[in-house]
């Protein structure tokens, strides 16, 4: 199957709901493609469902009733040639010609190796969030939740609103440089008023800075959590202990078609275009910064791809975003005692069961992948790859097709015939 169009997105979180409303919205011929059965992204894909969130529901609104055509459970995987992305969508594949792409594929979290990460309770601090929305049981469980930056009081304050009880909060930013990043928040009055709500919600929560997890332990599942608490050692007996370091940008596609990418972030103009000529970024690939830079950043893309011009105010706005996004990178960065937690036996590839010890003697990741299998399962490195440029300094930069896991299949490009037989914006 082929499908052609203006403007192809990948992603329909924030960023790439904006840019396809705007885009559609001028007459374009826009597709927008994501992986998951539902548009919203990480934040509103359940939204849908719950209809909480007004803003949420303000823009999946407008995409609803905009002309931009959705294909759920589509996942780009490769792009034979300029122009073209090749869809892995169920059992087959399709192509789609496009006049510009518009990159929107977000964020995951960056997971870091300790003694124990693996057992059963420990969970990402917003991946227990997420579950924790879509129904984990979690009233009246202890819950521990270490790591870095805004999610962690996110998670925090959901799983109380669900009964859980939280018991401490490890934020593992020095006081000085989370009291800095606190300090500049004045700046972003609606970022500065949502921390304040969730401080004074979770005010009988221990916190504290300078604080991290040394070590998960149990026999089958997790039964307590020894933290570094400013240079003191805590011992707290939990059932949850959601563990992870900020976010880092899915950058594998941006990376298969040629984007520049520099400390972690696509490069791109006052256009948001990449270095690759019609191929745009938006939202978290530039940069952590949250879901107003994702639809600031989409709005944008979408009236770049329309040709239309630029309100002063919207590109007031991304200088906005992207100061805030800057400010947050410097305060979420993993400290340095955060390298130096694994022992020789703790599992860094979780998928391949590669230990750390296996890995000695590898001095960058082709060699570490050839040698010890680091990032050659089933998720292809998405885990493990951020924890060993963190660890050992070892870049990603060589993705080749397929950039997602895919069937055989569907690699094939498949041949030039008639358009889709089901497009859905639910
Ligand atoms: C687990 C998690 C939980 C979060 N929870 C919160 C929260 O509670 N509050 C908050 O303020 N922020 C939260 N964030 C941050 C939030 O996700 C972002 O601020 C915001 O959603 C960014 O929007 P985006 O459009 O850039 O990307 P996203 O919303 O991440 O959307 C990217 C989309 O791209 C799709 N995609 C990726 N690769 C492909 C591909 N190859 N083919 C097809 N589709 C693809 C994904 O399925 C996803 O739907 C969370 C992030 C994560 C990772």
């Amino acid at each position: 199957m082929r499908e052609t169009c203006d403007v192809v997105i990948a992603g329909a979180g924030p960023g790439g709901l904006a840019a396809a409303c705007h885009a559609a919205e001028a007459g374009l011929k826009v597709l927008v493609l994501d992986a998951q059965p539902q548009p919203g992204g990480q934040i509103w894909r359940g939204e849908a469902r719950t209809g909480k969130n007004p803003l949420a529901r303000k823009w999946l609104t407008r995409f609803a009733a905009s002309s931009a055509r959705f294909r759920p459970g589509a996942r780009v995987i490769a792009s034979p040639e300029p122009g073209v992305l090749l869809v892995e969508e169920g059992a087959s594949s399709f192509a789609v010609h496009h006049g510009r792409a518009i990159l929107a594929t977000g964020a995951r979290e960056r997971f870091l190796p300790f003694p124990g990460w693996t057992l059963p309770g420990v969970l990402g601090v917003s991946g227990l969030q997420v579950l924790v929305k879509d129904g984990l049981p979690i009233r009246g469980k202890r819950v521990v939740l270490a790591g870095t930056g805004p999610l962690l009081l996110a998670a925090a304050a959901t799983i109380q609103s669900h009964g859980g009880e939280v018991l401490y909060i490890a934020e593992q930013a020095p006081a000085a440089d989370h009291w800095r990043f606190a300090l500049q928040l004045w700046r972003h009055p609606s970022k500065l008023l949502q921390g304040a709500v969730m401080t004074a919600k979770l005010i009988t929560v221990p916190t504290s800075t300078d604080a991290w997890v040394l070590a998960a332990e149990g026999t089958d599942r997790l039964e307590s959590v020894r933290l570094s608490v400013r240079g003191h050692e805590e011992h707290l007996r939990c059932d949850y202990l959601g563990a992870s370091y900020g976010l880092v940008p899915n950058l594998e596609l941006p990376r298969l078609l040629g984007c520049e990418v520099s400390h972690g972030a696509v490069l791109v103009d006052e256009r948001l275009e990449t270095r690759v000529p019609r191929v745009h970024a938006v939202g978290e690939l530039l940069g952590i910064g949250g879901v107003d830079q994702a639809l600031v950043t989409g709005e944008l893309a979408g009236l770049v791809a329309a040709d239309r011009p630029i309100p002063e105010s919207l590109a007031r706005a991304w200088r906005g975003v992207r100061d805030f996004s800057v400010h947050l990178a410097r305060h979420d960065a993993p400290r340095e005692e955060l390298r130096r937690l694994a022992r020789p036996d703790t599992v860094l590839c979780r998928c391949e069961d590669v230990p750390l010890s296996a890995l000695e003697g590898c001095t960058n990741l082709r060699e570490a992948r050839l040698y010890a299998r680091l990032g050659m399962g089933a998720c292809q490195g998405r885990t493990c790859g951020p924890a060993a440029q963190t660890l050992f300094g070892w870049s990603g930069e060589d993705v080749r097709p397929p950039c997602l896991p895919a069937r055989i299949g569907s690699l094939r490009l498949p041949p030039p015939d008639v358009s889709p037989s089901h497009t859905s914006k639910s």
